[in-house]
This record gives structure tokens, C-alpha cells and sequence, in this order.
């Protein structure tokens, strides 16, 4: 199959769909890869290394998308690209098409098959192409509150792991799924004092098998968020309800019972955040105060680490993407997990919750 990756356009978007050594794959199982000049730039991969990899460079985003069957990306395309999709054509990226109509209009006007990254599945219940960039974004989160304790920043003037004879910095994370976990493992690996506070026993039981007594565990009460955060030197929100809005486990009139220069890192911004204090903040300004207390609400961590954001999200997409360059869309009807990410075939929304939240017919 011939497959297109053209360079990210929208804003401050760094990654790319294939790396070098993702291409390197698909052109070991015969697929001709067509990559637009420079789409690497962002991850320091010239055409060069594309070129050794066994890819075809070509000069423009309209060449990309002329002349590939299968075209992979890392954002949702932009409305320069969804006039360029077409019928038969498969697109495979991350689309968030729940709260985007207009791009949801340009998917289905454009007749092309399109699957969604962020709802492929796995066979345990999770979303294997979305777990990659919260790993990413919890072990960033224990760097963004270790940055933001620092004096200058307006922090506590605090060391995350202390020194001998000086206590460590004391680290709530709240919500103990994926980001929880890695933010925790960032943080207990800088030798912090950690808890997770988590909802659902069955975790908190492998949170405790998983960590061996190096991190507390706390069942998630209101009682409980208001007592841990009182002494925290930084709070990490990690919480998800699947297909809601984060909920609101910190009120402002419990954010002036924190310490002053003490750091919240809502990671969860991009779901609305689970500090009523939060609103979404870019790495170009990252963090502002509120009660003495600074908050980093980025709501695309990921992207501030292109390479390792990049390379881990292509192992994660190499093996869907290969069976849908070998198969094509016999690919989506014989893996359910693949299945699972299909949103828009052929004019027609795929998947229900997103037709649902769109209003449109499934
Ligand atoms: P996940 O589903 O793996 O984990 C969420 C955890 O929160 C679950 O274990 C759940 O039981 C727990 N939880 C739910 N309600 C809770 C409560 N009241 N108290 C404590 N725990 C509670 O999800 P994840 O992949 O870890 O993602 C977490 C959040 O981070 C999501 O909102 C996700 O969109 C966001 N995220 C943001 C970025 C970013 O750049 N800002 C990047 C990746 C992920």
C-alpha cells in the first residue's frame, strides 16, 4: 500500500505519524512510503534519515495526500487536509470528533475511512494508542512540579527529593490509572514521599502489589483529598471518568487550606481539570497562582517532548498501522480492536458516542 504522512500543521505541533524507524517497517513489508519534506523537522529527523529508512520524500502536503492510499498523522487533521481526504482513502490519527463538528462535517463530506487513535482498543478494556501519551504526561508532571517548586518560579523553594538529613517533598497524586502510575513512579524514583489516591479498590490493590510499600495508597474521599492536600508540597490530577468531564475533587475554598508555594499539576485539564481552580495553560506560560498556590495546567504535556512522544506513540500505533497497510479496511472488520477505533466510514459516523455527543445519525 502506498502510505503518506504529511507534516503536522496545527499549532506548535512538533510530533510526526512515522518516525524513521517506523518507516523502516513498512517498507520491510512492502509498502511504499511517501514522506512531505521536512515532517520530521520537529523530532530532529531530516529527510535523510526518512530517505535511508527507504521513504520517498516529496515537497508538498498535496502530493501526500494525492497519492496514498493510507495517510498517518499525529493530530486530528486541519481544514486544509479534510478537503484533501477522499473516498477510499483511510486516515489514522488522533481525531477527538466528539466536541469538533466542523471536523466531523469534513470527515464525512469527504468520504474517507477514518480511524481514531484515541478509541482503539485493547483486549482488557484499555486504549493502547492513548495510554502512551499519559505515560508521557505523568512522568512530565513530576518534572513540571519540580520546576514549579522552585523559588524563582514562585514555589516553596523546595528539592523534590530532599538531601540527607532534609525531608523530601511530599507528592499527592490523585487517580491512580495511567498518568497516576507514572507520575508516582517519576516521583518515588526521585526519592519523594508519595501517596495515590484512587477510587476503585481492585487498583488501589495492584497499586499496592505494584509499588511494594514505597508509596502510600488512599482510597479517594472527600475527607481523604482534603487531609492529603493540606500537607502536600504538590498535588497531581490524574483523575478520568470515562466519557465525563473530570470531576471536581478540589474546591477553591480547599485550594487556601494548601501550603503557599505549593504546586498543583492538573493533568486532567484536557478533560476540564479536577481543581476548580484550573484553566487550560501552555507550555509558552504554563503555570499562574492562585491563594500562593501555582498551578500547571497544560492540556497537551506530550507535546512539549516530541521525540520521546513521537517514538513511543508509533510502537504503539506500528503493529494496527501494518495490519491496515497489509489488509486495508479487511483489516478493520477482522480485529475488533481496530474496529473499535473506526469513527467515520464512508459518509457515515462509526462510532456511537460520537455521533451521540455530535447529534448526528450512527
Ligand atoms: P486512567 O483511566 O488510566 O486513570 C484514571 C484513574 O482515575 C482511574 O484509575 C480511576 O479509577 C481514577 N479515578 C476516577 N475518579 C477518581 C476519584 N474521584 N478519585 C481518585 N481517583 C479517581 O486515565 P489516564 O490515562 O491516567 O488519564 C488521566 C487524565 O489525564 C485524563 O483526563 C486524560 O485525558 C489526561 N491526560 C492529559 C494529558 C495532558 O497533556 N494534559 C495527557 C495525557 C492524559
Amino acid at each position: 500500500m502506498k502510505v503518506g504522512v504529511p507534516k503536522e500543521i496545527k499549532t506548535h505541533e512538533y510530533r510526526v505519524g512515522l518516525t524513521p524507524g517506523a518507516v523502516r517497517e513498512y517498507v520491510a513489508a512492502g509498502h511504499n512510503v511517501l514522506i512531505e519534506t521536512n515532517a520530521g523537522a520537529g523530532i530532529g529527523a531530516t529527510d535523510e534519515n526518512y530517505r535511508k529508512a527507504g521513504a520517498t520524500i516529496v515537497g508538498s502536503p498535496q502530493e501526500v495526500f494525492a497519492s496514498s492510499e493510507m495517510i498517518v498523522k499525529v493530530k486530528e487533521p486541519q481544514p486544509s487536509e479534510w478537503a484533501q481526504l477522499r473516498e477510499n482513502q483511510i486516515l489514522f490519527t488522533y481525531l477527538h470528533l466528539a466536541p469538533d463538528p466542523e471536523q466531523a462535517k469534513g470527515l464525512l463530506e469527504s468520504g474517507c475511512t477514518a480511524i481514531a487513535y484515541e478509541t482503539v482498543a485493547d483486549g482488557h478494556g484499555g486504549l493502547p494508542l492513548l495510554a502512551p501519551m499519559s505515560e508521557v504526561a505523568g512522568r512530565l508532571a513530576i518534572e513540571a512540579a519540580g520546576a514549579a517548586l522552585r523559588r524563582h518560579a514562585g514555589g516553596r523553594g523546595l528539592l523534590i527529593g530532599g538531601v540527607p538529613g532534609v525531608p523530601a517533598a511530599r507528592i499527592v497524586v490523585v487517580g491512580g490509572g495511567v498518568v497516576g502510575t507514572h507520575a508516582a513512579r517519576m516521583a518515588a524514583g526521585l526519592s519523594a514521599e508519595v501517596t495515590i489516591l484512587e477510587r476503585s479498590i481492585p487498583r488501589l490493590r495492584e497499586l499496592d502489589e505494584l509499588f511494594e510499600g514505597r508509596v502510600r495508597t488512599r482510597f479517594s474521599t472527600m475527607d481523604a483529598v482534603e487531609e492529603e492536600i493540606f500537607a502536600a508540597d504538590a498535588v497531581i490530577g490524574a483523575v478520568l471518568v470515562p466519557g465525563a468531564s473530570a470531576p471536581k475533587l478540589v474546591s477553591r475554598g480547599m485550594l487556601s487550606s494548601m501550603r503557599k508555594g505549593s504546586v498543583i499539576v492538573d493533568v486532567a485539564i484536557d478533560q476540564g481539570g479536577c481543581f476548580e481552580t484550573s484553566r487550560p495553560t501552555t507550555h509558552a506560560d504554563p503555570t499562574y497562582e492562585i491563594d500562593g498556590v501555582i498551578h500547571y495546567c497544560v492540556a497537551n504535556m506530550p507535546g512539549a517532548v516530541p521525540l520521546t512522544s513521537s517514538q513511543a506513540l508509533n510502537n504503539a500505533t506500528l503493529p494496527f498501522g501494518l495490519a491496515l497497510a497489509g489488509k486495508g479496511f479487511a483489516a478493520v472488520l477482522e480485529n475488533p480492536h481496530l474496529r473499535a477505533g473506526l469513527n467515520v466510514y464512508r459518509g457515515q459516523l462509526t462510532y456511537k458516542a460520537v455521533a451521540e455527543s455530535l447529534g448526528l445519525p450512527f
